[in-house]
């Protein structure tokens, strides 16, 4: 067992980590208030290749290993968790996915333009009346000649509204359930296809959510990804490695609650004191300290387990459950901190809190994670 990173993944954390702390950091405060998109700073991780940092370099990415893609993610969170989420969603669920599933020709037309950011992608399970139950989604795809036709609505999709190019799970043969699903890539422009960004949501306000609209639109049977009828596969294992990017990037949101709640306490004093040397604050920090890290090594685990090119889902699910739920009280804890100051932008914690509430919303809930790792420890799976 090894718990030295390379001297490669402690130059991409170095590089990411300036480049976060130089150009996101500072314009997180006013992207988040404004729901602003900052496709300037997403195109700038394109250039640096950070938008296929872990695709194969045979497809313009950066090769690297998925300690790696943590790492970056993490350094990310840090700065600012919506540009995070817009990154490993487009890199996770959008390149990867097409990586695994596509046929040569789709890897050659999409993989070298997302790993140069010339293309952003997002990929849609969730619809109005489907979230954890992928199984049940209702957009249709209909074999209409050599044509595809697809009707329905997605929402709650990350880079909806951005995206040059949709992965959309349809149901092709709603008879059987969930083995009726189908993968399909949709390019923006195609008629019938069209988005709505969706405000005001809590947190991770500098990402882009739409609601994705789909009237008559038809694909060639070309834009296929994946078998016919392997749709849940493609869903599951795009959520694999997106799950183990949520856990990361929710990593970097705990540190950062950290190095602002050690900032504070080293700096504000009452009743004569640095509040930093009163216990009850000393407690809250070796709390959110001990957490984060074994956060961060559950997250490691299960990346290195991935670089093996063995299965990380239950190992995943740990990670991703157990960031989420403790990055969330770091944030709660952060806010105690700061006292007052704590409940107003005039510190990010509060945009910590607000933004690292949805890591146990999205990607499987906190509940369907805990059931994931229940039925594998009991063998007994509560769907069958
Ligand atoms: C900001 C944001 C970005 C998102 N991005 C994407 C995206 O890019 N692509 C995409 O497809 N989706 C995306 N989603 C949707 C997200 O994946 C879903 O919200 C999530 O899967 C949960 O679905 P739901 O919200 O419909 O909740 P529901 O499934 O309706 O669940 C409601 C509650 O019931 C609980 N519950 C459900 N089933 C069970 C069960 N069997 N046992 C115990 N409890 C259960 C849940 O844990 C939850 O507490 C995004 C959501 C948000 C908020």
């Amino acid at each position: 067992m090894n718990f030295e990173i390379t001297e490669e993944q402690a130059m991409i954390r170095d590089t990411i980590r300036d480049f976060a702390e130089k150009e996101v950091a500072p314009a997180s405060r006013d992207n988040n208030r404004d729901e602003h998109f900052p496709l300037d700073l997403i195109k700038k991780l394109g250039e640096m290749g950070v938008l296929g940092l872990n695709l194969p370099s045979e497809y313009g990415g950066g090769g690297a290993d998925y300690i790696s893609y943590c790492i970056m993610l993490e350094e990310l969170g840090r700065a600012d968790l919506g540009v995070a989420v817009t990154v490993s969603v487009h890199l996770s669920l959008g390149g990867k996915t097409v990586l695994q599933w596509g046929s040569e020709e789709q890897k050659e037309k999409y993989l070298p333009r997302i790993a140069s950011g010339e293309m952003l992608a997002c990929l849609a399970t969730t619809e109005p009346n489907v979230g954890s139950d992928v199984s049940s989604i209702e957009t249709s795809a209909v074999l209409q000649g050599d044509e595809w036709v697809l009707n329905g609505t997605k929402t709650w999709i990350s880079n909806g509204g951005v995206a040059d190019i949709a992965i959309i799970i349809a149901q092709t043969e709603k008879s059987l359930g969930s083995k009726g699903l189908t993968a399909f890539i949709v390019e923006r422009g195609t008629k019938g296809f069209s988005s709505r960004d969706l405000h005001n949501k809590l947190g991770i306000r500098s990402s882009n959510t739409a609601e994705l609209v789909l009237e008559d639109c038809r694909v060639p049977q070309g834009n296929v990804l994946g078998p016919v009828g392997k749709g849940m596969s493609v869903a599951l294992s795009a959520f694999d490695s997106a799950r183990l990017g949520v856990a990361a990037r929710t990593v970097g949101v705990a540190q950062a609650c950290i190095d602002a709640s050690v900032s504070y306490a080293q700096t504000r004093k009452q009743f004569g004191r640095l509040i930093g040397s009163f216990q009850l604050i000393q407690e809250l920090i070796a709390d959110m300290t001990v957490e984060t890290e074994a956060a961060r090594l559950l997250v490691y685990r299960a990346a290195a387990i991935k670089d093996k090119g063995e299965p990380a889902t239950i190992e995943t699910s740990m990670a991703k459950y157990y960031s989420s739920e403790i990055a969330l009280k770091a944030a709660n804890n952060a806010i105690q901190i700061h006292g007052s100051y704590g409940y107003s932008d005039e510190y990010p914690v509060e945009r910590y809190f607000r933004d690292v509430r949805v890591s146990s919303i999205l990607e499987g809930t906190s509940q369907m994670h805990k059931l994931i790792i229940g039925r594998a420890m009991t063998g007994i799976n509560a769907f069958a």
